[in-house]
């Protein structure tokens, strides 16, 4: 495997990163997963958007456009043969002895790399099943950082009770998004998701979805649903760059749609297919 460090490629044995990494004392970094179909990325522009928003957010001084990164990955995705996968980019503050405050002196360090990724077909045809989990995250989901541990945490609290992913909800009535992913829920017809704001991040995946809805012109609202209005959804599904359009059957005992796929769910399916023939 050719790994992108910095302006350099280098096989992958070759990466040699330093123990006072601020990405591995402090959680000190930024990271995209970027998808790639038939050889291409999709959406690249929008995930180079917001890593410089994340890098932005937390001072990292690294500037997407003029170092050039959008060509350097397309290389990496030559070098790599990638025809159906992902690049995984993650930018950290750099080495540092450990101190708390910005170090005065640093160097981002960038690492990108593929990582495999292949369709969630069966997901995507019989749905999946997700259990609440309180959101006891920080309150800048909005940043894509590095610290994950609640997601990790919520995904594995999931996984040992059977479901494939978890769902947040914060302040005991509102529901935020899933450990991986974005949610979406459908009552009479209408798309409702949480705002783009510090709560959730603000995924790829839902700008696509957005886009079609309005292209397909299915009604959206972008706001809170509570724990009580979930029970009375007709549909739901998550969104993210892996699970693309995942119907969800159920959240813990509660069906929907009888444990079906819904009409919308697949209207929005069927759309984003046809997006990423790239
Ligand atoms: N929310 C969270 C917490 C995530 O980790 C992800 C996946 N990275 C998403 C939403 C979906 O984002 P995207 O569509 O950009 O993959």
């Amino acid at each position: 495997m050719i790994i992108l460090n910095n302006q350099d490629f280098k096989v992958r044995n070759d990466a040699k990163t330093d123990i006072e990494d601020r990405g591995y004392t402090f959680g000190d970094g930024v990271y995209e997963v970027i998808r790639v179909y038939n050889g291409k990325f999709f959406m690249l522009d929008e995930h180079l958007q917001r890593l410089q928003f994340s890098l932005n957010e937390i001072a990292i001084s690294y500037d997407v456009e003029s170092e050039k990164l959008q060509e350097r990955l397309e290389q990496l995705l030559e070098q790599n043969n990638v025809v159906d996968g992902a690049i995984y980019l993650q930018i950290t503050r750099g080495i540092a002895a450990r101190n708390h405050p910005y170090p005065k002196k640093s160097t981002p360090e960038l690492y990108a790399y593929p990582i495999p990724v292949s369709r969630p077909l069966e997901a995507q045809q019989n749905g999946i099943g997700m259990t609440l989990v309180q959101d006891m995250r920080w309150l800048r989901c909005d940043i894509k950082s590095l610290n994950l541990l609640w997601n990790v945490m919520a995904k594995q609290k999931a996984h040992e009770q059977g479901y494939k992913e978890a769902l947040f909800y914060r302040d005991e009535n509102h529901v935020t998004e899933g450990s991986s992913s974005n949610f979406f829920g459908v009552k009479d017809g209408k798309v409702i998701t949480h705002p783009a704001n510090n709560y959730i991040l603000n995924g790829i995946t839902r700008i696509a979805i957005l886009r079609l809805c309005e292209q397909l012109q299915i009604p959206v609202e972008e706001r809170e649903l509570t724990l009580a209005e979930l029970e009375e959804l007709d549909e739901a599904f998550i969104a993210s760059t892996t699970s693309e359009v995942t119907p969800v059957v159920n959240i813990d005992e509660h069906k929907f749609n009888d444990g079906t796929i819904g009409e919308v769910t697949k209207r929005l399916q069927d759309g984003f297919e046809k997006l990423i023939q790239l």
